[in-house]
Formats: structure tokens, sequence, C-alpha cells
């Protein structure tokens, strides 16, 4: 079967361009190598999503899978192993065959960058987090530490600084990587404490963190310190690998107009994976939705 769109990940870009195709009446099918919902999946609460005060992350995936399955869409789980894009009929290799489209939107997102230490990936939901935005109410009055020197750390410390009682912002070296403008606005917070020249060793914790121990760089001294929660700003990690062969990209992230279409013809991005200021639910369905009507404006103008 040749579809009208081919959708490489099944997060909420990937699935609401489907809902979406489906509504246009075209024919979508998804491929996602986990499980749908992405990151959202395992998200415990999602309070920023407008309409929606509060829902479990997962709960919110299955509303999206659904949502997208009622007006049609395919979901397979498969791997995609190799692709092909520049022809007019579009293939995406899979561990679950041939996968033939018109079109193709990547929805393949971005992961954070592990910082590989001792406690991280058994405490990960369990006071290790990787997104502030997220889940920094449930730190509120409590004590924590975020983990890096670029903008999301000091923009992470900014934010975590008006709900919790103290932020230890945590950098390896003397300098921030984050923008002057940005790092200038800690001094207007007391309870935000700069640890520089400090490199994480490990985090401490049996059922929940409950504290982090760093080593300063520069004197070889060793401390934990009592926290309550660690996040983690080391970066992302684009998951582009696929693509970034034969498609624009910056830092790994795929560059897209404002029509989130990329640097082929018929070829469209949307959500984290594509170069864009901000990585959330809701960014990634509107995303979603442009994509699935720019393809379906691709299908209909070259008459595919
Ligand atoms: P980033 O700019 O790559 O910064 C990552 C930070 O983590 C760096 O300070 C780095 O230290 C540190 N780091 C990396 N690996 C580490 C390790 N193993 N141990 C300890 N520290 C480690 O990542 P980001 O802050 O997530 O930003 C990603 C991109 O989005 C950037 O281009 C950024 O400008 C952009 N962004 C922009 C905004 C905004 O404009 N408002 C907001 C957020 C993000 P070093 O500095 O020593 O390398």
């Amino acid at each position: 079967m040749l579809y009208d769109i081919l959708i490489a990940g099944g997060g909420v870009a990937g699935l609401t361009a489907a809902m979406y195709a489906g509504r246009a009446g075209l024919t979508a099918l998804v491929v996602e190598r986990l499980f749908p919902g992405g990151q959202a999946a395992v998200t415990y609460e999602i309070e920023n999503y407008p309409g929606l005060q509060a829902m479990s992350g997962p709960e919110l995936a299955v509303a999206f899978e659904q949502h997208a399955r009622k007006f049609g869409a395919v979901i397979t789980n498969a791997e995609i192993n190799s692709v092909e894009l520049e022809g007019k009929v579009k293939l995406f290799k899979t561990s679950a065959g041939d996968f033939e489209g018109k079109t193709v939107i990547i929805t393949t997102g971005a992961r954070p960058r592990l910082l590989e230490i001792k406690g991280e990936q058994e405490l990960t939901g369990h006071g290790v987090s990787y997104c502030a935005t997220c889940d920094g109410a449930f730190y509120k009055g409590k004590i924590v530490a975020v983990i890096g020197g670029g903008n999301t750390a000091v923009e992470d410390a900014l934010f975590l600084a008006r709900m919790c009682d103290t932020v230890h912002l945590i950098h390896r070296r003397d300098r921030f990587r984050a923008d002057k403008s940005l790092s200038d606005k800690l001094a207007d917070f007391d309870n935000i404490k700069l640890m520089m020249n400090s490199i994480p060793e490990y985090i401490q914790g049996q059922e929940h963190v409950t504290g982090l121990a760093v080593q300063n760089k520069n004197t070889a001294e060793k401390h934990v310190i009592d926290v309550d929660g660690v996040f983690i700003a080391v970066g992302t990690v684009p998951n582009s690998s696929l693509f970034s062969d034969c498609l624009a990209t910056e830092d790994g992230y795929i560059v897209t107009d404002k029509h989130m279409a990329a640097s082929i013809p018929g070829i469209f991005a949307a959500g984290d994976i594509r170069n864009t200021p901000l990585r959330q639910v809701i960014t990634a369905a509107a995303d979603g939705a442009v994509a699935a009507y720019s393809a379906s404006r691709y299908v209909l103008e070259t008459g595919n």
C-alpha cells in the first residue's frame, strides 16, 4: 500500500499529525519503536497543556493515541532501520517490513543527554528529573540541585527559585555557557547558590533522592549536599541519526521552515526533532498539526 503520509515516531507530534491527516481524508502510518506517546508517556504529570489542569502523562499519551486511531491512523510497532527520502515514493525499511508513502513527517524527538553518574538511572522519576518545567511544582519549598551551565540549566534554576527553598546550581566550569543576559538574572535570587568548577559524582538515595555528591575541580574537595531533587540539564540529543545524512540539520536538529518543511520536498519535521525554541507537549502538538496540513497540501499540489 502507498500511504499518503509516513510518520516516523509516535510521540505527541506524530500522533497529532496522524490525527490531522486522518481528518483531512489522508492515509497515515505511524512507525513507533517503543510505545505511543513518546516523552509525554513517561512524564508523571502534565499540568501545562491548556484546558487540562492536570493529567498524568501516560493518560494524555493514551488520549492522543486513541484520537489518532479514531480518525484512521495505523500505528505500527517497529524500528526504522533506514529511509529513502529523495524519490517520488518515500520508503521506510523497518523491522516489520518496508513501507511506502507520498510524503514523510519526521517526529522522532530528542532525548535529554544523560550525565551517566551513579544513582542517576535508578532514581529517575524518584527525584531525578530532566524537565524543570514539567516537574518543578513537585518541589515547592524543597531543596534542589540543577546541573549544567547552558541556557536550559540557568532557566531551570531561575524557574525553580520561584518555588523552591534553595536551588544549588552546579556547573563544571567557572563561566556559564548560557547567555549573559540570562545568567545575570541569577543574582536577583538569594536562594540560588552557585557551585562553579564542580563536578557531580553520584546521586544518593534509596527510594528517593536525598543527596548529591560533588567534587570541586580546583581543590579536589568532595562533599555531599542534601537535596530533595536533582534536575539534570546538560544538553539534549536529537534522535536524528537516520536523517542527518540527507537533510539539513543544526546541531543535529532538523531545520524546517514555518510550514515544517525540511530540506527535501515532501519531507516535513515536527516537535522536538526540529530546531525549535520550546520543546513541550503543546508545541509538539502544534507542529504536528502544521506538518500534517503542509503534507496534505503537498499531496494535493503534486497530484501524487
Ligand atoms: P547546552 O547549551 O549544550 O549546555 C549544556 C551544559 O551542560 C553546558 O554548560 C555543559 O558544560 C554542561 N554539560 C554537558 N555535559 C556535562 C557533563 N557530563 N557534566 C557536567 N556538565 C555537563 O544545552 P542546553 O542548555 O540544553 O541548550 C541547548 C540549546 O538550546 C542551546 O543552543 C541553547 O542556547 C538553546 N536554548 C536556548 C534557550 C533560550 O534561548 N532561552 C533556552 C534553552 C535552551 P560546558 O559549558 O562546560 O560545556
